[in-house]
């Protein structure tokens, strides 16, 4: 086999936790707690030089420039606890960064990756036409995950130092939790994102990609949970599960039961994707608790709705606050994200695969889905480019629909990104470099002007 998938490489095995270890799991739960708590915040400094978006001018009602002024932030707890204007007078006794009079931004979101699989960080895989669909993917994995244990920690390492170079300082990530892997992926993977805590935010979701109910897979999701996932996740239910009631249902019970959120793998197109949702949307109307917790991913069936039917829907989806997560593929499959913007709902997207074997195009950085969205849907004004922006950061913008400055506010986390642009809208459609980004006020790549100096 010319091609055959090695990824037992010297250099990726440094630093990583041995397959021997994994029996040590409590221990290193109690490992990554300690970790966790000794998670460094940013001492408390003033940010200036730095610009923010004001406001929009207008022509005639149409937007056709952003405002901006100089300002400075302080910092303090990881918090944004004061914008200062051009000129205020600054805290004494802080320490003082400078910005380089760059423009300051919400730091990005990536909600829906798949961290525990990727390649990234190790030698280039080439890929091999699947064979026999999913069923076929699925018997890959149980060879093939298993050799890539060792190297977990390590290539999840390295991609989140990817995103984390790309601006984003958040990730949902999936996980698999399936019957030859057990709960191993969402114990590595939780530990090599604690060591991060202080530099990048994250939850994970337990993803039965082999099936949930099909693969009598209940009491291993639970143990995942269990051991720290933070969503359970879900299949589609009646493509892969073998039954959308008795699936969905299996999935919701365990969010319920051990107080998690839900985040569904939804590609089925059509009728049994949209039977899905109404579902898990009846759920989470019986269960309030749920609401604001539940994620449908990719949702492909919502494409087969009319405009009066997506309306609908969507307007319950928004009551319930079950957000959508998409990865906006384009290439005759198009996601109707304005119809659900337009009723309120959330809307996130994510890189997905970033280089495994389900795919090998997924960049890592959410900047470009923001910029991919204008272009799918024609935001191509200032206007729509810059609210664009909401798209990579999971819903924050500097200026809401209005046009009102709305961040940053004191209270909101320092979770930020300085980028060489006058605006959002020039940032999204220039994708301007990201060149100092803060997690809790953390440093969490790049650097600052004064730094680099
Ligand atoms: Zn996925």
């Amino acid at each position: 086999m010319t091609h055959s998938i090695d990824l037992s490489r010297r250099s990726l095995l440094t630093a990583t936790v041995a397959v021997g270890a994994l029996g040590a799991m409590p221990a290193l739960a109690e490992q990554a707690k300690a970790t966790q708590a000794k998670a460094t915040l940013a001492p408390d400094y003033v940010l200036k030089n730095i610009v923010l978006e004001t406001g929009y001018a207008r022509e005639a009602g149409e937007v056709i420039g952003t405002l901006t002024q100089k300002a400075a932030i302080v910092v303090r707890q990881g918090k944004i606890a004061a914008v200062i204007p051009d000129g205020g007078a600054l805290p004494v006794g802080l320490a003082v960064r400078d910005g380089g009079g760059m423009l300051l931004l919400p730091s990005f979101r990536d909600m829906h990756i798949h961290l525990d699989k990727t390649f990234y960080g190790g030698p280039w895989v080439p890929p091999r036409k699947r064979k026999g669909g999913i069923a076929g993917q699925i018997k890959l994995e149980n060879t093939l995950l298993p050799k890539m244990l060792p190297t977990l920690e390590e290539r999840a390492s390295k991609l989140v130092e990817l995103l984390q170079g790309n601006g984003t300082t958040f990730a949902r990530s999936q996980c698999n939790v399936d019957p030859v892997i057990g709960t191993k992926h969402v114990e590595l993977l939780r530990h090599a994102l604690e060591q991060r805590n202080a530099t990048f935010g994250h939850e994970i979701v337990a993803f039965p990609q082999h099936g949930l109910v099909s693969a009598n897979l209940i009491p291993t999701m639970r143990a995942a949970m269990a051991a720290g996932a933070t969503h359970v996740g879900g299949i589609d239910p009646t493509a892969v599960d073998g039954g959308m009631e008795k699936s969905v249902d299996a999935m919701m019970d365990i969010a319920i039961t051990m107080k998690k959120g839900v985040d569904i793998h939804l590609h089925e197109p059509g009728a049994s994707g949209i039977a899905a949702i109404r579902r898990i949307a009846d759920t989470v109307e019986r269960e309030p608790s749920l609401k604001g917790k539940v994620t449908l991913s990719h949702s492909f069936s919502l494409m087969s709705l009319s405009e009066p039917e997506l309306a609908e829907l969507a307007t319950r989806l928004a009551a319930l606050d079950i957000s959508v997560a998409s990865t906006l593929p384009f290439g005759g499959r198009i996601m109707p994200i304005p119809g659900l913007l337009a009723k309120g709902v959330k809307v996130y997207t994510g890189t997905d695969s970033v280089m495994d074997h389900w795919s090998v195009f997924g960049s890592g950085d959410v900047l470009e889905k923001a910029k991919l969205a204008c272009q799918l849907y024609g935001w191509s004004d200032e206007y729509g480019i810059s609210q664009s922006l909401k798209i990579a950061t999971g819903g924050p913008t500097s200026l809401n629909a209005a046009g009102e400055q709305v961040w940053p506010k004191p209270g909101d986390a320092a979770d930020m990104v300085l980028v060489p642009a006058s605006c959002s809208a020039e940032a999204v459609a220039r994708q301007a470099p990201r060149k100092a980004v803060f997690h809790g006020g953390n440093l969490a790549a790049g650097a600052l002007p004064d730094a680099v100096a």
